[in-house]
C-alpha cells in the first residue's frame, strides 16, 4: 500500500506552520507523499478574501517547492462548492484503492473534529494524523494519531495582517512565497 498523507486547507496564505505539519507527518509515519489539498468553499469557515484559484495554486508551488515529497492535490478547487472532506475522500480512495490516506489537521480541527460531516464514515476511509497548536487542546472523542512535535503559533490570519501592515513576515513565509504574493499584489503587500 502506499501511503499518502493529505493535508486540508484554505492555505491564505500557506505558511511555514503548513511546512512544519507536513515535513513531521512525512517522517513520523514514513509517509510516501503528502499532498497539500487547497479548498474550495470551507465548510467551517467565514472567508473575505482569497486570491483567484490559479494564484491560491501558485503560492501552494512556491511553498512545497524545496521537497520532492510534497505535491498539490487540485481535487476540491476542480469541482468546487462545498468542500466537505467526506466527499472528497470518498473520491479519492475509489480512485485509488490502493493507497492509504492519512489526513493531517491541526489542534482547533481536532477539537472540532465531532462537527464534521458524516465523521463517522470518514474515519472509515482514513487515519487522523493530529499536530497540537498553541492554543488548542487537540482533545477528541474521535480517533486521531497525535504526533509530538514543536508547535508553533503561526497562522494565516496573523500572516494577512503583518503584510497588509507592512510588518515583517521573515522566517513566518518561506521567502518564494513572499515574493509571490508581493509580485501579485495580494494582501495589501506591496
Ligand atoms: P486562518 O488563520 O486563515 O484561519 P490557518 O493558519 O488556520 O488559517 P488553514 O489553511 O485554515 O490555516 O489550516 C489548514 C490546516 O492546518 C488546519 O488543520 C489547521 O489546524 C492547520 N494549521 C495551520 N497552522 C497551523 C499551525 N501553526 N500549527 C498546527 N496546525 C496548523
Amino acid at each position: 500500500m502506499k501511503k499518502v498523507g493529505i493535508l486540508g486547507g484554505t492555505f491564505n496564505p500557506p505558511h511555514v506552520g503548513h511546512l512544519l505539519m507536513a515535513n513531521e507527518a512525512l517522517h513520523a509515519l514514513s509517509l510516501d507523499e503528502v499532498r497539500f489539498m487547497p479548498n474550495a468553499i470551507p465548510p467551517h469557515k467565514q472567508v473575505n478574501y482569497m486570491p483567484r484559484d490559479a494564484q491560491r495554486l501558485d503560492l501552494l508551488q512556491c511553498l512545497i517547492d524545496e521537497e520532492a515529497a510534497f505535491t498539490i492535490e487540485p481535487y476540491e478547487i476542480e469541482r468546487g462548492g462545498t468542500s466537505y472532506t467526506i466527499d472528497t475522500m470518498r473520491a479519492l480512495t475509489s480512485r485509488e484503492p490502493h493507497t492509504a490516506f492519512y489526513f493531517i489537521i491541526g489542534g482547533d480541527s481536532i477539537d472540532t473534529l465531532h462537527t464534521w460531516k458524516e465523521i463517522d464514515a470518514l474515519m472509515q476511509l482514513v487515519t487522523f494524523v493530529g499536530i497540537l497548536r498553541p492554543g488548542s487542546q487537540g482533545v477528541s472523542t474521535y480517533a486521531v494519531t497525535l504526533l509530538q512535535t514543536p508547535q508553533i503559533d503561526v497562522s494565516s490570519t496573523l500572516l494577512r495582517e503583518r503584510l497588509a501592515k507592512g510588518y515583517t513576515v521573515n522566517y513566518l513565509l518561506p521567502k518564494q512565497v513572499e515574493a509571490y504574493i508581493r509580485k501579485e499584489r495580494l494582501y495589501g503587500a506591496n
